[in-house]
């Protein structure tokens, strides 16, 4: 017994997770098929490749591409589905899930808010129910789009599924002359009617985009974020202040904001002693799930068990989860942990 087989088994939590980049391979091209949608590809081994990224615009290409295999309510509710799932055989006992509903409602389908809220709650009560896999969701503004008006509308529509599981708004696509001070407004209005604000931030633009984002957004969290460690007036504030860093190693592998798991700055991280959480990102697309950024980092850096279930309980505690329901969640992990490392690790220590 392991090391490895203890990651495995452990309840987890997921914070970063975006619906439209977990679509699983095989679905994506039945839906692409029955759309009529045209792909460059048309196999799953097609697809790894196709997901080989040269930069984080070509990436953000791809995820148009994929998202314009989406035509239906019932199409964003089997993906859901399915997401939620593979959440379940990994054990990730919550997740709180980003969409990006715009895309679904501008494009030539117009998928209403209401109808892919609806869609979205059916896959939730089922997944409740069913697996014990609790989820909540965060729609998130696509940055480059204008004119700005329609990240009221999103901001708006999120407030209007606050009784369906919607707790924060986020932003995401191109940071690079998309800064956070442009959706001052729509965070405004979500923060007012107690939604929490979780951009993303600090990926492809530094510092300055990551201040953007806490002093314009008040982010409660900030995705992704490891470019923080450029501003060492940052590194202070964001220690003293332990807001939360959504981290997601293999996606700044394959986005190219580090060279390779081995110069991944996580370790630097967590020694500045910031909060960080682990998380996937887009999973199928970098190739990953969250159980296996955590086999990862264990074997990259050596990690041991302690830190393992440190940054596992990091991550149900910068959950968006009511304070009651995180302590709750706390002991119970805690208490699995202890019978699992009984039952993995007894033949010695950590590997
Ligand atoms: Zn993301």
């Amino acid at each position: 017994m392991s090391l490895e087989n203890f990651i495995r088994a452990i309840p987890k939590v997921e914070l970063h997770v975006h619906l439209e980049g977990s679509i699983r391979p095989e679905t994506l091209l039945i839906l692409a098929r029955r759309n009529g949608v045209s792909l460059p590809v048309d196999s799953v081994d097609g697809l790894h490749e196709w997901y080989t990224f040269t930069d984080f615009a070509h990436f953000i290409e791809i995820y148009i591409a994929v998202c314009s295999c989406i035509c239906t309510p019932d199409d964003i509710e089997l993906i859901a589905r399915q997401f939620l799932q593979g959440q379940a055989e990994q054990n990730i006992r919550y997740s709180e899930v980003i969409f990006t509903p715009y895309t679904h409602y501008a494009s030539e389908h117009a998928i209403q808010f209401v109808d892919q809220l609806a869609a979205l709650s059916r896959a939730r009560d089922w997944a409740t129910v069913e697996l014990g896999a609790r989820v909540n969701w965060v729609p998130d503004i696509s940055r480059s789009i204008r004119p700005l008006d329609h990240s009221l509308t999103v901001a708006d529509w999120a407030i209007s599924g606050k009784d369906q599981g919607i707790i924060a708004l986020g932003i995401g696509g191109p940071e690079i002359d998309n800064p956070p001070e442009l959706f001052t407004d729509a965070f405004i209005r979500v923060r007012a009617a107690g939604l929490a604000s979780v951009p993303h931030a600090g990926e492809t633009v530094g510092p300055e985009s990551i201040w953007g984002a806490l002093k314009t957004l008040h982010a409660n969290r900030i995705g992704h974020g490891v470019r923080c460690l450029e501003d060492p007036q940052l590194v202070t504030y964001l220690r003293d202040t332990q807001i939360p860093l959504d981290v997601s190693p293999s996606s700044n592998v394959c986005l190219g904001v580090v060279s390779s798991l081995a110069e991944h700055p996580l370790p630097r991280l967590l020694e500045e002693g910031l909060y960080v959480t682990i998380n996937s990102d887009d999973p199928p697309m970098f190739n990953t799930t969250l159980t296996n950024e955590y086999l990862q980092i264990t074997d990259t850096f050596g990690f041991d068990v302690d830190t393992i279930e440190q940054l596992v309980l990091n991550g149900v505690r910068a959950s968006l989860l009511s304070p009651a329901e995180r302590e709750e969640m706390e002991q119970q992990f805690k208490t699995e942990f202890s019978q699992l490392r009984d039952k993995c690790l007894q033949s010695g220590e950590s590997e």
